[in-house]
């Protein structure tokens, strides 16, 4: 299996990670996680262009260009024969004597590309899956795709031990997002996500969502909504590189729209099946 490491690609095998590694010591660093389907990646440009913000929110200088960089992850994907999956890639500030503040000197980045054979969840997507509210109880910015992610996966945990899908996280009374995706309710046949902050990440599937609401005249607001609104939403979904659009049926103990895929959702999800069928042709 082939690797990308600081740009090259080599056998997964060959390739060391120094445990001096900032992202290893501190989270310092910042990741992407981009769809492939039938070989082809699916929103790169949107992906790619993500990631160097996230870089240059924390000062880390990415010491190649975002078109080099995407020939190679084409290259792996390509090397690799993935057909359906997903490209991981991450980048932390490099390797130092551990001390919190920056290196002292300029550091060489180290970038880590693989990719990892994965189905669309479709069983999920056709019947639904549950929620479960959780505190959200991360930093104050949860914009940045940053490798510090102990706030998503403890509540990700607490979701999955309670048998659900996905922690749909709130501060207070205000839902921000799930452990990694973004929520969506809808209300009177109005889609309604929260404004992109610094209390979330812009996700990709997110933006595509409403762009296909506005292309196809679905109504829609990014508007702040309440863990009340959501427990009285028609429809609700999240959105995720690897679970697209997933209807959530029950939330802790509510079931919502009767337990099943809502009318708007379904929609939504056919609109975003049309967009990758669109990369093949
Ligand atoms: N929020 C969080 C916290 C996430 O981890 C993710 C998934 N990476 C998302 C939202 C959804 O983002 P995207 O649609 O770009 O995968």
């Amino acid at each position: 299996e082939k690797i990308i490491f600081n740009g090259e690609i080599v056998e997964k095998s060959e390739v060391n990670i120094d445990i001096e590694d900032r992202g290893y010591q501190f989270g310092d660093g910042i990741y992407e996680v981009i769809r492939v389907y039938n070989g082809h990646l699916f929103t790169k440009d949107e992906h790619i262009q993500r990631l160097y913000e996230s870089a240059e929110k924390i000062s880390i200088r990415i010491p190649f260009s975002k078109k080099d960089l995407m020939q190679r992850l084409e290259e792996l994907v390509e090397t690799n024969q993935l057909d359906t999956g997903i490209i991981y890639l991450q980048i932390t500030r490099g390797t130092y004597t551990r001390q919190h503040g920056f290196p002292s000197e300029e550091i060489i980045p180290t970038y880590v590309a693989y990719t990892r054979e994965m189905p669309i969840p479709q069983v999920s997507m056709d019947n639904g899956v549950k929620g479960l509210l959780v505190e959200d109880i991360r930093w104050l910015r949860c914009d940045i795709k940053s490798l510090n992610l102990l706030g998503n996966i403890l509540a990700k945990q607490q979701a999955a031990e309670a048998g659900c899908y996905e922690a749909i996280q709130h501060r207070g009374e205000e839902i921000t997002e799930g452990s990694s995706s973004n929520v969506f309710i809808v209300k009177d046949n109005c889609v309604i996500t929260r404004p992109a902050t610094n209390l979330i990440l812009n996700g990709i599937t997110r933006q595509v969502i409403l762009k296909l609401c506005k292309e196809n005249g679905i109504e829609y607001k990014e508007q702040i909504f309440t863990v009340n609104d959501l427990k009285q939403a028609d429809e609700v979904f999240i959105s995720s590189t690897t679970s697209e659009v997933m209807p959530i049926v029950q939330i802790n103990e509510l079931q919502i729209n009767s337990g099943t895929p809502g009318k708007i959702t379904k929609k939504l999800q056919n609109l975003f099946k049309r967009e990758i069928e669109k990369l093949s042709e």
